[in-house]
């Protein structure tokens, strides 16, 4: 087995006070709130809305809905929980596979993911009469290299090649009775095609979807979300004022513009803090078992890499260890040879543990403790 050289540690302060009752996830909610003016600021005139399976903790909802335009859900569940929290924000509701639930829910704009959905949607919205505004997903066949997750560029589950736009097209067009004014009002194009792709690369997806767009006489275009986070590289973000430039130059006067990050806007203000129960030394590799593990933080698990270390008990530099959970798998490894001294007892911060952290882990598998929460405030409240 080979290990990477990075050392996934974070120039970062530890936390001024570490709460009682290890392991617990700390939100920065002050980070959060600048952090989400900043990116906030550097789009200009471009619609965000953030999508709320990165991390729908309420708490970071309510720090970001005065900062986004909308909230982007992927579910009905997500939908009842934005609305329950911030009942007047403008919600997008997108995901393949939708209920005959989810296709009649009022919402700002319905993203339609297929050709057989679209007819599924028509008659839904006939039959009760109440109008939806839809966006049509495309799955465009450009080069996504470089991405960490293709959710475009080739044959897969999300949205739809252009001959299913076409097919929609044709079903919402005039002749079918679809004049704008039917049930199902045809608002714009959605394109989710990749993550983890850096501000340049985001930039040349976007003039390829726009190219599009205006092919089909779009005007109104949500470019998705993916922007890039590295996780051996804590300190490179993404470049939110290049790409707010960048969407700047590339809309056309009466063009609506809309993005929807989850990851990059909530990763960095999450820290999960855990205490090390034992230090092992195995076949010569030094292990450090903390409590919890990736049943709370699965993402280190999930994508494959080492969850960076934002600070520690000693503070020093030790020989390589190991740190793994409190699980009976071999999957259970936050962070591998990571360069620091530790020992029973330690406390042990995970940086970046904001988004796609404790909502996608298996949180009952073993049974052990839920962490706790904590969240450091925003300055008004
Ligand atoms: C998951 C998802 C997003 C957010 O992706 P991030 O990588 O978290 O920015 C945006 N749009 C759609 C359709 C998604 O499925």
């Amino acid at each position: 087995m080979t290990f990477p050289e990075a050392l996934p540690v974070l120039p970062c302060a530890p936390l001024s006070e570490i709460p009682g009752d290890l392991p617990a996830y700390v939100y920065d909610l002050a980070a959060l709130d600048a952090h989400a003016a900043a990116v906030r600021a550097a789009l200009g005139d471009v619609e965000l809305y953030y999508a709320v399976k990165a991390n729908p903790d309420p708490e970071l909802l309510r720090v970001l809905a005065p900062h986004v335009d909308g909230f982007e859900v992927a579910s009905g569940g997500e939908l009842a929980h934005v609305r329950a929290l911030s009942p007047d924000t403008p919600v997008a509701l997108g995901g393949p596979g939708k209920t005959d639930a989810e296709l009649l829910a009022d919402v700002t704009r319905l993203h339609v993911e297929s050709p057989s959905e679209l007819r599924r949607l028509l008659a839904l919205r006939t039959a009760s009469g109440r109008p939806a505004d839809v966006m049509l997903r495309v799955n465009l066949d450009v080069p996504v290299e470089g991405a960490s997750l293709a959710m475009g560029g080739g044959a897969t589950p999300f949205g739809m090649d252009p001959d299913g736009v076409a097919e929609c097209l044709g079903l919402l067009s005039p002749r079918a009775g679809q004049d704008g004014h039917g049930p199902v009002r045809l608002r714009g194009l959605h394109a989710h095609l990749a993550s983890g792709l850096d501000a340049g690369r985001m930039l040349r997806l976007a003039e390829a979807v726009l190219d599009y767009a205006r092919a089909v006489g779009i005007t109104e275009v949500n470019l998705g979300g993916g922007m890039a986070v590295s996780y051996t590289d804590p300190a490179a973000r993404f470049d939110w004022k290049t790409y707010g430039e960048g969407l700047a130059a590339l809309r056309r006067p009466g063009e609506v513009l809309r993005i929807e990050p989850g990851r990059a806007l909530t990763v960095y203000c999450g820290r999960y803090v855990t205490r090390v129960i034992d230090v092992k030394r195995v076949h010569g590799e030094l292990f450090a078992v903390v409590a919890g593990g990736t049943h709370h933080l699965r993402t280190p698990a999930t994508k494959g890499h080492d969850q960076p270390l934002a600070a520690w008990s000693s503070g020093e530099a030790g020989e390589p260890v190991t740190i793994v959970g409190q699980l009976c798998t071999p999957k259970d490894v936050l962070a591998r040879r990571v360069p620091v001294r530790v020992e029973a007892g330690d406390v042990v911060e995970f940086a970046m543990a904001g988004a796609y952290a404790w909502n996608i882990s298996h949180h009952d598998f073993l049974m052990h403790p839920k962490p706790a929460f904590h969240y450091r405030c925003a300055p008004d409240r």
